[in-house]
């Protein structure tokens, strides 16, 4: 049977088997009351809400979990649905302190918007007035238990979505509490500072110190944006107000990381102390002075004109975004005919074998990390690996040292037995092979398994995926070129050669940029928009959320305003989108 036909309120609503009756409603456009759903997370039907009556049923049944069968009749509005529906929510009110005055979420939460749907204009029951505690041991995160419905939404986001299982529940009856790893203060727990808890809390129950209060949801913006801290590149949502970022949020229709995000990319970007470079500079003197752009645009052109062949070479870091990445390929080698290109992050060459994305972790049975601590770079690569083996995968890891990922394989060997991970992959039925560089015995060893497992080079840079493809494989030291023109976006990795005339773009002051000749303010990620590749090969798109510091301008529209200030035809923005997508898509991986 491809479909099932039911009636709910009397219509009739077809959808396939196995649906639930509140998907089925939320299909028909008819909406049910909810507070522990999440579309995310499987549903326990635990805080009864969504109680429908179903014919032949003697007691109402809760329509997250119902599954529907052919000819079910279901009411989902009935006066004592209506009267059981608020009662249970006078039940939340009065269990805990919901004074919603002093609430971060007020004005956002989804008990409080229930609360005026019923009409709860005051308490039914008396309130309970024993204080629970708050714990805010966790350097992002706050808890609050007198905010706290008990909806499990954080516990089943920690297992299902983290694959990290800090969050339980602790104690019993009215004293139950969610607890990390069976009573340790927050901060000190296993919690791996993802956030995904705080994001699905429907109260003010987990919060994040560092947007608190900094805005009603209503008030803030959100910008589509993709996270350049590593190369597993997660869609990301930024949230603005006023011209700053308050917060990032993981976006949960990503195709990979699907409301998933790690610390360095939910949090980290909001600490960034780190002291940007605001104006142009040209050395005079011996020191560098503020210049105008147009100042410095025509210092550096100048020079490049004076260089070019032999003489001139141009260093990428891998943070830059694609349009920055073909612009500078278009100017400085098709252009200027320079003779290095160089990307100033390691590059790993990917090994033989079918290329893999990220995505088939989600249906492997066997998972080998190989040459790389996932934990430590790619946090959200790890995570679902460990996703992978909730349900079932084996995971492998194979490293001569400590790897994060050590703790929850079923097998760790040093590289020297890389025959046994070879072997297990070769009885499994969909492996992945999830690889940093590795030695050439490791390589060969790992090509019996070349037209079995799909392999993914997990590249330490961010796009070092597309900068490879638009032909930066130089290793980053430049020597022999006269001129060196340096795109770190914000890294602060490279060094000055002495007696080398070097042009830098940077985003934050480094050893690179304070000897530099001239220095040219880039934008950060959030004040720019752009493009990065992931490193299994996906293209995300990020809008600018904010304006630049100071003058900065995006790698991008420098490379394009130099390319002006040349002579040479420089591409609007979205044609230099297009042309590097078509480019970086039509190239193997290196
Ligand atoms: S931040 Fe992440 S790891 Fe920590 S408790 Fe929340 S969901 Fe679990
Ligand atoms: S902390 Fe939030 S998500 Fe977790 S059980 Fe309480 S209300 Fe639900
Ligand atoms: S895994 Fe990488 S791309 Fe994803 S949020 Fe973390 S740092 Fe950003």
């Amino acid at each position: 049977m491809d479909t099932v036909t039911i009636t709910i309120n009397g219509r009739q609503v077809d959808v396939p088997p196995g649906t639930t009756v509140l998907n089925a409603a939320r299909q028909a456009g008819i909406d049910i009351p909810t507070l522990c759903h999440f579309p995310s997370l499987i549903p326990i039907g635990a805080c009864r809400l969504c109680l429908v009556e179903v014919k032949g049923q003697r007691n109402p049944q809760p329509a997250c979990t119902f599954p529907v069968t052919q000819g079910m009749e279901v009411q989902t509005d009935t006066p004592r649905l209506y009267e059981m529906r608020k009662f249970i929510l006078s039940m939340l009110f009065s269990e805990r302190n919901h004074f919603c005055p002093y609430c971060e979420l007020s004005g956002s939460c989804e008990l409080q918007d229930l609360g005026y749907r019923f009409g709860l204009d005051h308490f039914l029951f008396e309130t309970y007035t024993k204080p629970f505690p708050l714990d805010a041991s966790h350097r992002h995160l706050v808890i609050d238990h007198n905010r706290c419905v008990l909806c499990a939404r954080c516990i089943r986001a920690c297992s299902e979505i983290a694959a990290n299982h800090t969050l339980g529940l602790g104690n019993r009856g009215a004293a139950t509490l969610i607890s990390c790893d069976a009573d340790a203060p927050w901060g000190e727990s296993t919690c791996v500072s993802c956030g995904t808890c705080a994001q699905v809390c429907p109260t003010g129950a987990i919060i994040d110190r560092r947007s608190s209060y900094m805005g009603r949801n209503r008030q803030l913006d959100r910008v589509a944006s993709a996270c350049n801290r590593c190369s597993v590149v997660c869609a990301m949502k930024v949230a603005v107000r006023g011209g700053r970022v308050v917060r990032i949020e993981s976006d949960w229709e990503a195709p990979v990381n699907g409301g998933l995000l790690c610390e360095r990319g939910r949090f980290e970007p909001l600490h960034d102390e780190r002291e940007r470079v605001t104006e142009p500079m040209i050395r005079r003197e011996g020191r560098l002075m503020a210049a105008t752009w147009d100042d410095a645009l025509e210092a550096a052109a100048e020079k490049l004109r004076g260089a070019g062949g032999a003489d001139l070479g141009v260093a990428v870091s891998g943070d830059a975004t694609n349009e920055a990445l073909y612009t500078a390929a278009k100017l400085f080698r098709e252009d200027l005919g320079a003779s290095y290109l160089g990307l100033l992050n390691r590059n790993v060459p990917k090994l033989s074998g079918r290329s893999g994305t990220l995505a088939d972790l989600a249906t492997s049975d066997l998972v080998i990390v190989v040459g790389v601590d996932l934990m430590k770079e790619m946090p959200v690569a790890a995570y679902l690996s460990k996703r992978a083996v909730d349900k079932g995968a084996r995971l492998i890891v194979v490293d001569d040292g400590d790897n994060g990922l050590a703790p929850f394989a079923s097998l760790t060997v040093p590289t020297s037995d890389i025959a046994s991970a070879v072997a297990a992959a070769a009885a499994a039925g969909r492996p992945v092979v999830l690889h940093g560089g590795v030695t050439g015995e490791t390589a060969e060893a790992l090509k019996k398994i070349a037209d079995k497992a799909s392999f993914i080079a997990m590249q330490p840079g961010v796009n070092a995926f597309a900068a490879t493809a638009l032909g930066f494989n130089g290793d980053g030291r430049a020597a022999g070129t006269k001129v060196l023109y340096m795109i770190l976006g914000e890294q602060t990795v490279g060094q000055v050669i002495p007696g080398q005339f070097t042009i830098v773009q940077a985003a934050f002051r480094s050893p690179a940029v304070e000897g530099a000749d001239i220095v040219l303010p880039s934008a950060v990620w959030s004040e720019r928009a752009g493009s990065l590749t992931s490193t299994d090969g996906r293209i995300l798109k990020a809008d600018k959320a904010v304006e630049p510091a100071g003058s900065a301008k995006a790698d991008w529209e420098i490379l394009a305003l130099l390319a002006q200030k040349m002579g040479k035809k420089s591409l609007s923005f979205d044609e230099t989108s297009q042309a590097a997508l078509i480019e970086i898509k039509g190239k193997e991986r290196a």
